[in-house]
């Protein structure tokens, strides 16, 4: 059965250094949940926190209702996967996968009953006899998320799991730890750096900086709507251009009027711009009719990736954006002039901080 987990105002300090930073949270039972940032922000921390191998300083943690701030890991039914995998290599599969059944004292059929079930989920059945330093690498992956798993836990932690793999398999990886999430429906939650793999996993994300959550979203919410200048920057690529909001739905960015929609509070007010490179169409012609803004620039620099172009666009002296075009219809070259369209519900306009 899967449990709800609550961080109540956490904080975690060792020594001078604030760890984790008042954070709070709540991760719904059956949810796969993503904590993403950059390296020493704290993620791993605070899945520490949640799997009881360290308490909070100040705060409360929460699993399935009940504070549990003192309760020692092996006591709170969280199961943990991480990086290094910490599997037995001269062990067999079987026995890497039994081995926290036997500390429980379960009976040899109960154990063999729920070892073989684990392998079928996993499906890794053909390979219970086969030492782990004779498997790949994603099938180390595959008996380490057995292992956890065979415990019956009621959250599930992983701490950058697949940090050690190479992108492909990476990826695969990804596809079989959700296929797992789906069929157990057990709460998930996964620390990564990697945007990209949150992104892909997820129900929620959490995007941290620094020790604190800078905003919780669904992936779509924190790649398309960022509420600071750090997740715009983070999750994704971004144009972040600085400028001020007038009255009429209009932003001025280095003396260039722009249209775009802001709350009435930012109004007078210095803010960021933030657009994805994928909304901002390139052409050779004006949009007008198409889009909110239309703007002539000029075309510096490309990178041609294949799947798709990466352009370094001037416009006149004021500002430069960055402009992703996919691989289908006109490329343009270096030194043409074009036009680049976008509309204003793609440019969130976010205030500037302190
Ligand atoms: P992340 O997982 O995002 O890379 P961590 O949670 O591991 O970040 O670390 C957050 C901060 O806390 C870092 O500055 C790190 O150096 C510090 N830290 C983590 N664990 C300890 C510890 N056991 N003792 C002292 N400092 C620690």
């Amino acid at each position: 059965m899967s449990y709800d987990v609550e961080l109540l105002n956490v904080v975690k300090k060792y020594g001078n250094t604030t760890a984790v930073d008042n954070v709070s949270f709540y991760i719904k039972p059956g949810e796969f949940f993503s904590l993403l940032g950059p390296s020493g922000c704290g993620k791993s921390t605070t899945l520490r926190l949640i799997s009881g191998f360290e308490e909070p300083t100040y705060g409360d943690v929460k699993i399935g209702g009940h504070i549990v701030n003192d309760v020692p890991a092996y006591k709170r039914n969280v199961g943990m996967v991480f990086q290094s995998l910490a599997l037995f290599p001269h062990l067999t599969v079987g026995a890497n996968i039994a081995f926290g059944l036997k500390l429980k004292k379960l009976t040899k059929d109960e154990i063999d009953r729920r070892v073989d079930s684990i392998l079928d989920l996993v499906e890794l059945r053909d390979y219970r006899n086969r030492k782990i330093n004779e498997l790949s690498g994603g099938q180390r992956q595959r008996v380490a998320l057995a292992r956890a798993l065979v415990i019956e836990p009621s959250v599930l932690c992983l701490d950058e799991p697949l940090g050690a793999l190479d992108l492909k398999l990476r990826i695969q990886m990804q596809t079989e730890i959700k296929r797992i999430h789906d069929k157990t429906n057990n709460t998930f939650i996964y620390v990564t750096h990697d945007q990209g793999e949150a992104m892909a996993m997820s129900d929620r994300i959490a995007v941290m900086n620094n020790g604190k959550i800078e905003q919780i979203g669904t992936p779509k919410e924190v790649y398309e709507r960022p509420k600071t200048k750090f997740v715009a920057q983070f999750v994704g690529e971004s144009n972040l251009l600085t400028g001020k909001c007038l009255e009429g739905n209009k932003v001025v960015v280095n003396g260039f009027e722009l249209k775009g929609i802001f709350p009435n509070e930012l109004c007078g007010k210095e803010i960021y711009i933030s657009i994805k490179p994928e909304k901002i169409m390139v052409a050779k012609s004006h949009y007008v009719r198409k889009f909110d803004n239309s703007i002539e620039g000029k075309i510096e620099d490309f990178i041609y990736r294949g799947d798709d172009t990466i352009y370094k666009i001037s416009i006149g002296d004021k500002f430069e954006l960055s402009a992703r075009a996919q691989s289908i219809g006109t490329q343009f070259s270096k030194g043409e002039n074009i036009f680049v369209s976008w509309n204003v519900e793609d440019a969130v306009i976010l205030p500037m901080q302190g």
